[in-house]
């Protein structure tokens, strides 16, 4: 048995083979290659190896999902064949005398664009499928292992570091638990673990090579260790952890039903943050009274290009008519940071947390910030939607933010296309918009409190960087005190504040919240009935005055 420490990001034990991720993209370099034949034939044999690996992908999709599923796999076994792509990869390698991982990539990159700037629906889903033999052939031609993403069980996901976007696209129902050597507990893939309900750990050192690939692991979201190869006695002590809290889990679930008000009678709402519609079978599990931040970024991030306002819309009307009534409050598109989609082009920053982000890309590129708005008015019709703006600075800002807004409903007037009211309301996560909160809260109908970045943004410390992990403290007096001050100044104005960072999911902070009047915690689905349960058993008078 060989044990590794981490980092930990969510608790639970996870038990299970654990699955070294490799990158999806291969690192290609352009080197010069004397003896083209030579590079053509090392090509011919890749290719004949990807054929097999399609065909044995192909017999066991068949087998397991049905022959209409199962037919991608054959479509890339014919794009393997297409002669234009053949053609490309040989021009390039005669042409040029450079390697043929080279070559591959860039027929690859090429046809892909190509494929995406097409205005028939199918030829533009066919993008990703030649990025995807690319990749493979890339893949064999460097000798690594194509993707995990075929896993046949699930899996420990054991990973260099994991970006969000790679985060995404992993099956979820095939992931035990995420181990990643770098990555900061403070991210948007640990943030999307807790999501998950799955034990993670970051920073862990463990060597992600045949040592620990395919062996079995258990990993200890609570300590933060992780155990190859364990031995019958921790395995064993392990199964019975599991079992324990399998059977809190379901103590808890008898909380479900109940209001969630304070033994003094101060109630305080519950929702759920998600970054998907798949997420939405938990929010109902976990009995969340509503969703307090649906992160629409990631709807962007699992694609290769923009979301059209019609895909955006029947997500966001799905998200509404599912929570039937109840509060949806989806965020406009925060990307930028950490959170980097290709095709929007952006240019290299040397502070990105600090550079061109969230409501400042929607604000500088109005046709993509309408796209979404429209599809978000539009799909109020359909429940109860609130909208919700990333990364305000100042007033300037809101007054802008209005104008767009009333130049999309003009736009859905003069096309006859029904929208609803949504309430709309700024997410507070800069110490700015903390500090003129008493101004902010007379423009909007609500604010909810975003502690990942206020904490970031008031300690000048980078959330993405681990060696900072112990400087983030969330506790801090500063950040406490803004919070404070932000609801104060929300409730003065008439208007409810929230926080739906991850300190609202904070079990030590919960009574510290209701003393300050907070209306609103959105916290992870798993976090809700937890939480439920010290709002039930909390008496605010009390509290306050054993302070
Ligand atoms: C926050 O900053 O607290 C927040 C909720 O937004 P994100 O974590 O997505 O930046
Ligand atoms: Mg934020």
């Amino acid at each position: 048995m060989r044990t590794y420490d981490g980092k930990s990001v969510f608790s639970g034990i996870a038990i299970g083979k654990i699955r070294v991720y490799k990158k999806d993209v291969q690192q290609v370099k352009r080197t010069k290659a004397g003896d083209p034949e030579s590079e053509l034939a090392r090509f011919a044999s890749a290719k004949e190896e990807a054929a097999r690996q399609l065909k044995s992908l192909y017999d066991k999709a068949l087998k397991e999902v049905g022959e209409a599923n199962a037919a991608i796999f054959e479509v890339h076994q014919m794009m393997l064949e297409d002669l234009d792509y053949n053609e490309s990869v040989e021009n390039i390698v005669r042409g040029q005398e450079v390697n043929v991982e080279y070559a591959v990539a860039a027929t690859g990159d090429n046809f892909s664009r190509m494929f995406s700037a097409m205005d028939d629906d199918y030829m533009r889903e066919r993008a990703a499928d030649v990025k995807d033999i690319s990749e493979r052939l890339l893949a064999i031609l460097n000798g690594r292992k194509a993707s995990t993403a075929e896993t046949e069980e699930p899996v420990i996901i054991a990973a260099d570091d994991l970006a969000p976007s790679e985060t995404v696209q992993l099956d979820k129902d095939m992931v035990l638990s995420f181990v990643t050597v770098h990555g900061s507990a403070n991210s948007h893939t640990a943030i999307l673990a807790r999501m998950m309900e799955i034990p993670a750990l970051v920073g862990a050192g463990l060597p992600l090579d045949d040592s620990v690939d395919g062996k079995l692991g258990i990993v200890d979201g609570a300590s933060g260790k992780i155990y190859v190869e364990p031995d019958e006695d921790t395995l064993n002590k392990m199964r019975e952890r599991q079992r324990e809290e399998a059977e809190k889990k379901e103590l808890l679930q008898r909380l479900k039903g109940r209001e969630n008000v304070t033994l003094d009678g101060q109630k305080v709402m519950l929702y759920a943050n998600i970054g998907n519609i798949k997420d939405l079978a938990m929010v109902m599990q976990n009995d969340a009274e509503g969703i307090g931040l649906f992160r629409s970024e990631f709807l962007y991030l699992e694609k290769e290009d923009y979301p059209t306002e019609e895909e955006q819309f029947q997500i966001y009307k799905q998200a509404a008519e599912t929570m039937a009534g109840k509060r949806v409050i989806i965020r406009t598109l925060d990307i930028g940071a950490d959170k980097q989609c290709g095709y929007f082009n952006m240019e290299h920053e040397e502070n990105p947390a600090l550079g061109y982000r969230a409501i400042r890309i929607c604000l500088t590129r109005p046709e993509v910030f309408k796209a979404q708005l429209r599809a978000l008015f539009r799909a109020s019709v359909f429940g109860n939607i609130a909208i919700m703006y990333p990364m305000i600075t100042s007033i300037e800002e809101i007054k802008r933010i209005k104008e767009i807004v009333g130049e999309v409903k003009a736009e859905l007037d003069a096309h006859k296309m029904p929208y609803g009211e949504p309430e709309q309301g700024i997410m507070i996560e800069t110490p700015a918009a903390a500090l003129i909160s008493d101004i902010l809260a007379r423009e909007v109908d609500f604010f909810s409190i975003g502690t990942n970045d206020l904490t970031q943004y008031t300690l000048a410390v980078d959330r993405q960087n681990p060696r900072l992990d112990e400087f983030y403290d969330a506790h801090h007096p500063a950040v406490l005190r803004m919070i404070s001050m932000v609801v104060e100044n929300a409730h003065r104005a008439g208007i409810w504040a929230g926080i739906c960072g991850e300190l609202g999911a904070d079990q030590t902070l919960t009574r510290e919240f209701l003393a300050m009047g907070v209306d609103e915690l959105s916290v992870s689905p798993g976090s809700i009935l937890p939480i439920r349960k010290i709002v039930l058993e909390t008496n605010v008078g009390e509290y306050k005055a054993g302070k």
